[in-house]
């Protein structure tokens, strides 16, 4: 069993038994594999969704198997279905009510762009409300594309600066959507 390796080491100095690394590149595994999903799911995306939960595919793979209903208790927000404008405030709100450090997914072309829905009462992608950081394209996604994009924000945040979230250009992002 000593042969089994679960996940590759930080780089750094490695040995039997051991390894020296810096604290970010750490920080940064295990948040990378430790990332607690919200599904914020309103329609067929949605289902989606749910195939990549499931046995086959198998998203506890990724360390990400336990979704979160509460936001304060999740760091992944997937957005996954066609938004209404009406809802545009309830997602802002989910986003607002996580703690930091959160990473958003927008699943598929209608949480992405609006999709399909090109009128007057669906939002044409979440992004006019929140800060997107992975856009998963498709209508719908399959299971493998929604993978992609927890792979891309493992990546995201395995390679993150412990200070990326104090830096000025992140201040400015949140207060180019109004967030304080
Ligand atoms: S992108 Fe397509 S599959 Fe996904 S919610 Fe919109 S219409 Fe449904």
């Amino acid at each position: 069993m000593s042969s089994v390796k679960m996940v590759n080491a930080p780089d750094g100095l490695e040995g039997a038994g051991f390894f020296a690394t810096s604290l970010d590149k750490v920080v940064g595994l295990a948040r990378s594999h430790s990332l607690w999903p919200l599904p914020f799911a309103t329609s067929c995306c949605g289902i989606e969704f749910m195939a990549t939960m499931g046995s086959h595919y198998d998203i506890s793979r990724f360390g990400s198997e336990r979704p979160s209903f509460s936001p304060r208790q999740a760091d992944l927000l997937m957005v996954m279905g066609t938004i209404a404008k009406k809802m545009a405030p309830v997602v802002k709100q989910v986003y607002l009510q996580m703690a930091e450090p959160r990473w958003v997914i927008a699943v598929g072309a209608c949480a992405s762009s609006g999709g399909i829905f090109d009128t007057y009462s669906v939002l044409q992608g979440i992004d006019r409300v929140i800060p997107v950081d992975v856009y998963v394209p498709g209508c719908p996604p399959r299971p493998e594309q929604i993978i992609e994009g927890l792979m891309q924000i493992q990546e995201l945040a395995r390679n993150e600066s412990l200070r990326r979230r104090n830096s000025e250009q992140y201040q400015q992002l949140l207060e180019s959507y109004q967030i304080q």
